[in-house]
């Protein structure tokens, strides 16, 4: 969020500018950084992957599809929430293509909530969320999630429900925390949402990317298969975030009302790039296996580098990002401290507090993404180790 007024920006977008991953990956360019700030891999998925989209190309998948997704690549999602959750959902009913979790997000949003309906959701959180609530007209209420451990006070949580609350958003497992909605906090948010009949909206992108307990889609639980919308995304899995594929979940009514929304905002997704993930679904659960073994392995090094240099570290249960604590370095402000690391050492991170309304429980904290090979995760702790810590430190 930036807050520079933008003469010609609606006042429902005054204040968003331009979000903190383009900023930052900007300024890990300028200083040629290693960069740990925005998540994405600096490597690529499976090679079939890519084979596939480039048959699918020569084979003539290039027209419009179908508005809902290609028939194939539907049949994949439902097909994976079978085999992973035992969740059933009619592939062409019930499940809906979009481009990214971003749009399915927008989507979401555009089709189910009035204006001045209100949506709690979690801090610190995802920065498209507040856009989304913003540009759907809708108003938000935000619980806090509080370091060290990101647990939340449960009686917050249901104070924050009103007569006006349409839903609760919710990410697990959590960027930027990595923190892993265990099953009794999930079951609690469902006994909510049962009680004051409200839907969930669960963003699950990194379903597949869990170290420590295990994800539980809370579309699982007693009555709330269809109330939820599930949304995830192929990026992170399949290490293809340019791809930007991404489903919604939901019960055919839901979906219905986030397909009128979807046509109009994007129609279909490229039209390649379908068939070639519908193979990607299709892995045998050994990819999957191995993915986490990697990015496990990616974890313990960074968290342990950081360490090292004198961090605050939690190693996150899932997702591909651990937020530090800078206090033990002698800072205590993370936008300044993300400004000045590219030009200081070489390293880019982001500032967690561009995920907060409530700035000062998380000014102590900074994201660094450990989606990245480890001879560039081992670069940046070099780098690191040439951080001045700043006056007042121990160290
Ligand atoms: N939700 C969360 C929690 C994310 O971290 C991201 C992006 N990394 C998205 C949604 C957006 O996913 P996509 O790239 O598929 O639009
Ligand atoms: N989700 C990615 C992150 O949290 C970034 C996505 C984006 O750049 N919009 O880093």
């Amino acid at each position: 969020m930036s807050s520079l007024r933008q003469p010609y920006l609606t006042s429902r977008l005054q204040g968003f500018g331009t979000n903190i991953f383009t900023e930052m990956t900007a300024l890990a360019q300028r200083y040629d950084a290693v960069n740990l700030s925005q998540g994405f891999p600096n490597f690529d998925g499976p090679d079939l992957l890519k084979e596939a989209a480039i048959r699918a190309i020569r084979d003539g998948h290039n027209q419009y599809c179908r508005m809902t997704g290609q028939p194939e690549l539907n049949r994949a999602i439902a097909a994976h929430q079978k085999r992973f959750y035992d969740l059933e959902f009619d592939p062409d009913l019930e499940i809906t293509v979009t481009n990214g979790a971003t749009e399915a997000l927008f989507a979401t949003f555009q089709a189910l909530f009035e204006v001045g309906d209100e949506v709690i959701f979690f801090e610190p959180f995802y920065d498209s969320y507040r856009a989304c609530i913003a540009m759907a007209g809708g108003v938000e209420r935000l619980v806090t999630l509080r370091s060290p451990d990101f647990s939340y006070d449960a009686e917050e949580l249901e104070r924050a429900i009103n007569p006006k609350t349409r839903a609760i958003l919710l990410n697990t497992p959590h960027n930027p925390t990595g923190k892993v909605f265990s099953r009794s906090e999930l079951e609690g948010i469902a006994e909510l949402a049962r009680r004051h009949d409200l839907l969930v909206i669960s963003d699950e992108v990194y379903e597949h990317l869990v170290f420590e307990g295990e994800h539980l889609p809370i579309a699982t639980l007693p009555g709330m298969r269809d109330r939820t919308i599930t949304i995830s995304s192929t990026g992170k899995t399949f290490s293809m975030t340019g791809w930007k594929i991404g489903y919604t979940c939901a019960s055919e009514a839901l979906s219905a009302a986030i397909r009128t929304a979807h046509q109009f905002i994007t129609f279909c997704n490229s039209a390649p790039f379908q068939p070639a993930m519908a193979e990607a679904l299709r892995i045998e659960d050994r990819f999957y296996d191995q993915l986490q073994a990697e990015y496990l392995e990616r974890r313990d090094r960074l968290c342990a580098g950081l360490a090292e240099v004198g961090f605050g570290v939690q190693p996150p249960a899932g997702t591909y990002f651990v937020l530090a604590d800078i206090r033990p370095l002698g800072f205590d402000d993370d936008v300044e401290f993300c400004r000045m690391l590219p030009a200081a050492v070489g390293v880019a991170a982001i500032p967690p507090t561009a995920f907060y309304v409530n700035k000062a429980a998380g000014r102590h904290l900074v994201r660094f993404a450990f989606c990245k090979t480890l001879d560039i995760l081992d670069e940046a702790i070099d780098r690191l180790h040439g951080l001045e810590p700043a006056r007042g430190s121990e160290r």
